[in-house]
């Protein structure tokens, strides 16, 4: 049997450039129309019981090179465990050392988060009692935006993801986060949707996800640049999600990503739009530090510096929406390396773990549901 590499399916990305016995010259593919790259994700066959050496040759012309250092590749046989495998940037160029323990072996940055898992998740979840779904739009391959929607209360509360869609953590985040909602043994979901109205959209940019793309949609377009004036050629899927908002009004926002470089969990907010409300902005740190007490999971002081007053980036989601709805607004970024503070020497940060992490999130949202602002729209 000879050894065999393959990336052409869902969310699959890699090219290879030379095959040497067991040492395998990989290059990962730029997004489309973009130079950012860093997701990869491919299968070898054929490499039972053999030591393989897995070089990927343009590492440090990545997105993020400093993402490299202390990261570690995952790989799983049977598609559902993803184990960290050893793993070295030295020259420029990543080396993924595993010998499989049988024919089929799976490599990528971090757990896949398949478009098939997404529809499941859609389905099973639309499915439970009181959820309601909404098609918001379409994107540029023509794939649904889609949107889940719970609760009864009059606070607007939109959790959205994976904007960058290598961030695969982000909807491993979303799957905890609906399955907690939807418990109805769980007094925390059932507090919250009592005072609020969720709108969740686990998957802001299916393309991407389904292309293998590390940070744009279809035309190379970086979703999370596009909130201050998005179109329908470029940014579709921004457009549907933001003109929804604007008919249902946002009270608190949460936009979940992955961090290539920092081995941290922490939140950024939006201190640095014009004219910051200073209560909005309390209302943000609170989260932030009773999530910090609450998760040994998170921390407060690893994170991206604060931006300048009246110097934030308006077309990043967070800034926009605090900005435009006066939104308790902000980004969750996860790591691909691992919370440095409680690390897994197996998995590193996880499925599990971001799951686990967005059912802290939803009990410090319940702790504070009624100190937060209402818009005062009406239900839609
Ligand atoms: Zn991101």
């Amino acid at each position: 049997m000879t050894i065999q590499i393959n990336a052409a399916f869902d969310g699959g990305n890699i090219h290879v450039v030379e095959q040497d016995g067991n040492r395998l010259y990989l290059e990962i593919i730029k997004d489309n129309q973009s130079d950012f790259f860093q997701w990869f994700y491919f299968k070898v066959t054929g490499a039972k019981d053999q030591a393989l050496e897995i070089v990927i040759t343009n590492a440090s012309d990545s997105a993020f090179p400093a993402g490299w250092p202390d990261y570690q590749a995952r790989v799983s046989e049977d598609r559902k465990d993803w184990q960290v495998t050893e793993t070295d940037y030295r020259d420029g160029m990543l080396t993924i050392r595993y010998q499989p323990r049988s024919n089929i072996a799976y490599f990528a940055y971090f757990a896949p988060y398949s478009m098939e898992r997404h529809h499941d998740l859609i389905a099973r979840i639309s499915g439970k009692e009181g959820v309601g779904y909404e098609e918001l739009g379409k994107t540029l391959d023509g794939q649904t935006m889609d949107c889940l929607t719970m609760g009864e209360g009059k606070r607007s509360i939109w959790l959205i993801a994976r904007q960058h869609p290598g961030e695969t953590m982000a909807e491993w985040w979303m799957e905890g986060a609906l399955e907690r909602l939807t418990d109805e043994n769980d007094s925390v979901a059932r507090l919250l949707r009592q005072k609020a109205r969720f709108h969740i959209v686990p998957n802001m940019n299916p393309d991407g996800s389904c292309r293998g793309h590390l940070r744009t949609n279809a035309c190379g377009a970086n979703l999370n640049r596009e909130w201050a004036e998005p179109t329908a050629s470029r940014s579709p899927e921004v457009l549907a999600v933001r003109n929804h908002m604007d008919k249902i009004g946002v009270d608190f926002v949460m936009d979940v990503h992955g961090d290539e470089a920092i081995p941290h969990v922490f939140l950024a907010g939006f201190e640095g739009i014009p004219d910051l409300d200073k209560a909005q902005d309390k209302l943000f740190r609170r989260f932030r530090n009773k999530l910090a007490k609450y998760s040994p999971d998170f921390q407060r002081s690893e994170g991206y510096e604060n931006d300048e007053p009246g110097q934030a980036n308006l077309a990043l989601a967070t800034n926009q929406l605090a900005y435009r709805y006066k939104a308790v607004s902000m980004t969750l970024e996860m790591p691909f390396k691992d919370h440095d503070d409680m690390p897994d020497f197996k998995r590193a940060w996880s499925p599990e773990r971001s799951k686990h992490l967005a059912h802290d999130c939803l009990a410090i949202l319940a702790e504070m549901i009624d100190q937060l602002p209402v818009s005062g729209k009406e239900l839609g």
